[in-house]
């Protein structure tokens, strides 16, 4: 994903003070990737544990952080590697021992930089009388770069995509839910542009189309890198306003409102695939973490709060989302 370029609500500060300011949030913006390397191994997470399951609407961040554990030891897992297909395997099993029903998507990328990469979504479609589509979706690959195991980056949307799914496959739901796992989000050629990128979420996107179901996905709600200690989830600019605010009052609600903030950020991500569809659609993000897109992207730096508390948004939305879609 990319930030674009920062926004801020308040225009009566002078634009130097903006120009400043502006620098020094965006100070790892895609001119500035590659920052410094992690010394030595990463080291074990020095978080408390994540709350009681109960306490955030069944939602265990432990077992989220489990996850996160488990993809992080395969190593590096960029799209068309080897590791990639170890998470595939992990993924896919981990979904299978919740009974959930489980779709690999395969497709090819032809001429990367790499040559022709196949890569797989792995889509879980759980299914209701309701025809009507909410989508969860997280991208699992991580960033082509030496030593690079995206604990934050892939890793923590991944495993709190897989505890939902844990919570989501066990019950009936109201309506039809997905939970999609993207292949290949992450750029071959490290700068992030054109289409050398979201390859996965496009491929789901484009036979959401094909298939002439666009129309009844009413949601999808991206998460990526939400892991971070002391997180901050901006509303992003490029989501549907009120899927934001479904999620965000919910957040606020709950007690997480120093989390959930009304400041802005811009940013290009997976979400932008099914938005150029019209499906509304909404990013939960912190980007503005120091260790993005470097090898210092450890398991050290993911907190299982973290993850409790963004599963916990996730669960107590979607009666909200409910209401609004029936
Ligand atoms: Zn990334």
């Amino acid at each position: 994903m990319k930030l674009r370029y920062c926004r801020f609500g308040q225009w009566s500060l002078l634009f130097a003070a903006i120009f400043f300011a502006c620098l020094a949030a965006c100070g790892h913006s895609s001119t500035s990737e590659g920052g410094a390397p992690s010394a030595g191994a990463p080291q074990a997470a020095t978080f408390p544990p994540a709350p009681a399951a109960e306490t955030t609407g069944g939602f265990d961040g432990a077992r989220a952080y489990k996850h996160v554990e488990q993809l992080v030891a395969i190593g590096p897992h960029t799209a068309g590697s080897e590791g990639i297909r170890r998470a595939q395997a992990y993924i896919i099993a981990q979904l299978k021992s919740f009974g959930c029903p489980v779709e690999e998507q395969d497709f090819s990328v032809p001429g990367t930089p790499v040559g022709d990469v196949a890569m797989k979504n792995i889509i879980v479609k759980i299914p209701s009388a309701n025809p009507n589509i909410i989508l969860y979706g997280s991208h699992y690959d991580t960033k082509r770069m030496d030593n690079f195991v995206g604990a934050d980056d892939g890793g923590s949307s991944s495993g709190v995509l897989l505890e939902l799914a844990r919570i989501l496959c066990a019950r009936k739901n109201a309506e039809t839910v997905w939970l999609a796992f993207f292949d290949g989000e992450e750029d071959f050629n490290f700068t992030w542009t054109g289409n050398d990128n979201t390859f996965g979420s496009r491929e789901v996107a484009a036979r959401l189309a094909n298939s002439g179901d666009v129309p009844r996905v009413k949601a999808m709600i991206l998460v990526d890198m939400v892991g971070p200690a002391n997180p901050v989830y901006k509303r992003e600019y490029n989501s549907t306003p009120w899927l934001v605010d479904i999620l965000w009052s919910t957040a606020a609600r709950l007690g997480y409102g120093k989390i959930f903030v009304n400041d802005r950020a811009d940013i290009e991500d997976d979400h932008l695939s099914f938005l150029k569809r019209n499906i509304p659609s909404a990013d939960i993000i912190d980007l503005d973490v120091p260790y993005w897109h470097t090898t210092a992207d450890t398991l050290d730096k993911v907190d299982p709060r973290t993850l409790a508390i963004t599963g916990h948004v996730l669960v107590e939305s979607l009666p909200e989302l409910e209401k609004k879609i029936k």
